[in-house]
């Protein structure tokens, strides 16, 4: 059985990946939430089983599937229950490696992406710095030319897989007076000499993900190092941030709707007053709430994915996927949290951890506020 825009292909895989999420991630979730870590050995089954290479060409190890074999990835990394293990996965799958196959050369492709697609190389994503967020075309860090190479210096925050990773993706000014046309991107191997990990921040929730702060001190790298053209890193990572951001909205809501069905699976269960609380109006109103904005988001993705597939480039319908998904299940999860009564508060449940890593979508991969703003200015404002 398969229901729009997926076909029986899918459908298979879906059952595959949801196969190996439950029986080899989602188990350990408690643990590593506990731990604040999960293994990199994620990275080597996943990559063992194809599952990091769904939409590239079989040529580099790819499964030589569609775009919306990456939305199903997505949808079933939900399942892991750990918002960290997912984001994870979908930083290597649907942000920092995209580029590489995008922008790279043949000899770049070799190096990274099909390691990349193998699990075998993890990667991060380096656009944010201390004094440059939502701000992208005012990122500091330099790479300035030299002889055989660029010498780069800086510092990047936030950066998910940041203790882990083995490369990143890097954004990087290259002409200070250029604006956003002095921005290029890099590819680089975290050991390189003058590449640091200064630290791993501490954060409310996506607490198994290691989100890194990165210094660079006169790190050099050689010419081949360079990530597409120069002078057109900003066009190549705003593209990026079309893919981040309706992956992140295709596994938030998947999240939601998993948050959902636990919600409503307790208002039938759990009696106040002599009857089921599902059939006190006000929670009947919030779970018909929930329902129905968790099946308009979930929508408004699938028409943004279908579009990609196609070859379009979506700005409008991904910067609204991204901003309806993050508002609805941010209000899913607080609603679930409430019909959960004290039991939702309680940290031997799993419902306190969906509402804190669900927090983080209305910020990551640009704001909430970032995406009013595009959609604002696609509107002619
Ligand atoms: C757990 C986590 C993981 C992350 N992973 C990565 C990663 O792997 N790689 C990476 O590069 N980055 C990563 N980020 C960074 C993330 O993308 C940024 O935090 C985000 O883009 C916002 O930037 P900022 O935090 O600097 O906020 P700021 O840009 O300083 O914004 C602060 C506030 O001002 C608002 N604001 C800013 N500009 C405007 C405007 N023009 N109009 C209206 N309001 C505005 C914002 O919406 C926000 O509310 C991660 C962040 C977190 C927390």
């Amino acid at each position: 059985m398969s229901s729009w825009p997926f076909s029986s292909e899918h459908e298979e895989l879906r059952a595959q990946i949801r196969a190996f999420v439950s029986k080899e991630l989602a188990p350990h979730a408690e643990e590593w939430e506990e731990q604040g870590d999960f293994p990199d050995l994620v990275f080597t089954r996943l990559g063992e089983l194809g599952f990091l290479g769904l939409s590239y060409p079989e040529e580099y190890g790819g499964g030589g599937g569609d775009y919306l074999c990456n939305i199903v990835l997505a949808e079933e990394m939900a399942g892991c229950l750990s918002g960290g293990v997912a984001m994870a996965v979908a930083v290597q799958t649907d942000m920092a490696v995209p580029p590489l196959y995008k922008f790279g050369t043949e000899e770049q492709k070799k190096r990274y992406l099909i390691p990349a697609i193998k699990g075998e190389k993890i990667f991060c994503l380096g656009i944010t710095e201390p004094d440059a967020g939502s701000d992208v075309q005012n990122v500091r860090t330099t790479a300035v030319k030299t002889e055989g190479g660029w010498v780069i210096n800086g510092r990047k925050i936030f950066i998910t897989n940041g203790r882990r990773a083995d490369a990143m993706t890097l954004v990087a000014r290259t002409d200070r007076d250029a604006g956003h046309q002095g921005i290029s991107l890099f590819v680089v191997d975290t050991d390189t000499p003058g590449y640091k990990v200064e630290r791993v921040l501490d954060k409310v929730g996506m607490r198994t993900s290691d989100t890194g702060e990165i210094s660079f001190t006169d790190m050099f790298v050689p010419d081949e190092a360079l990530l597409g053209k120069e002078g057109e890193g900003f066009y190549n990572i705003s593209w990026e941030l079309q893919g981040e951001r309706l992956i992140g909205a295709a596994g938030t809501i998947a999240g939601a709707r998993r948050q959902f069905e636990a919600a409503l699976a307790y208002a039938k269960e759990r009696e106040t007053f002599g009857k089921p609380i599902g059939k006190h109006q006000v929670i009947r109103h919030y779970l018909a709430d929930m329902a129905t904005e968790i099946e308009a988001a979930q929508q408004l993705v699938y028409h943004a994915a279908v579009l990609v597939n196609r070859g379009e480039y979506p700005v409008r319908e991904i910067s609204m996927a991204k901003l309806l998904t993050g508002e609805v299940a941010w209000k899913v999860s607080d609603r679930t949290l409430q019909i959960f009564g004290g039991h939702g508060y309680a940290m031997e449940m799993p419902i306190q951890r969906a509402w804190r890593d669900t927090r983080l979508i209305r910020i990551g991969g640009g704001t909430d506020e970032v995406m009013r703003e595009i959609i604002g200015r696609m509107e002619g404002l």
